[in-house]
């Protein structure tokens, strides 16, 4: 590892195998939000970038929306490499990519980190989520000794097939620019 960026690893031999690149995290070192996805897609596996697939386009145009880019911002994932087919990544996989994200969480000290999906909400936090019902909730998870802000958030794919999906996942993300003071003036 040199700073929160992964240069080789080798622990989950299914993942080896499939990725083609590790896909790091990318935006602002001293961001005041992390967003924390669940694990790479195809896009990503191919540019090396988290969140630049059709996700990703979502979670763009809701970051405009309140006034912001993803440069302001700080994204990646439970897991670096994709795993086969999008399947989500198994217990295993997390527990042994989960010194790179602590690593991170620590070196960008957000103030807050926005969980995208029941994954990363559930790896975070630590038990059961039920991301429909609790997006927008704010909740304290101690890591590494630190109590961090995680807030609960739809994962944005979840948007592409589901308007009141949508409508949850806008107001969590404009929730979470808000909570930090990054709201500009004019934004919904
Ligand atoms: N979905 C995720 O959870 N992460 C990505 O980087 C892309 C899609």
């Amino acid at each position: 590892m040199r700073g929160s960026k992964v240069i080789s690893c080798e622990r989950c031999p299914a993942l080896v195998s499939s990725r083609t690149m590790i896909v790091n995290g990318d935006g602002k070192m001293n961001a005041e939000i992390l967003f924390v996805g669940e694990g790479p897609g195809r896009e990503e596996d191919i540019s090396g970038k988290p969140f630049v697939g059709r996700s990703g386009l979502v979670l763009d145009r809701s970051l405009q929306e309140n006034g912001i880019s993803r440069g302001d911002v700080r994204i990646t994932n439970c897991v670096r490499c994709r795993p086969p087919e999008n399947r989500n990544p198994s217990k295993k996989e997390l527990s042994n990519c989960k010194n790179h994200l602590y690593t991170e969480i620590a070196l960008v000290d957000p103030k807050l980190i926005v969980a995208l999906g029941r994954v990363p909400s559930e790896h975070l936090l630590q038990r059961e989520v039920l991301v429909t019902k609790e997006a927008g909730e704010v909740e304290l998870a101690n890591i590494e000794g630190v109590d961090r802000s995680i807030l609960i958030c739809i994962h944005p794919a979840a948007t592409l097939y589901n308007p009141n999906q949508k409508v949850i996942f806008e107001s969590a993300i404009s929730k979470a620019v808000e909570l930090v003071g990054l709201k500009m003036k004019g934004a919904k």
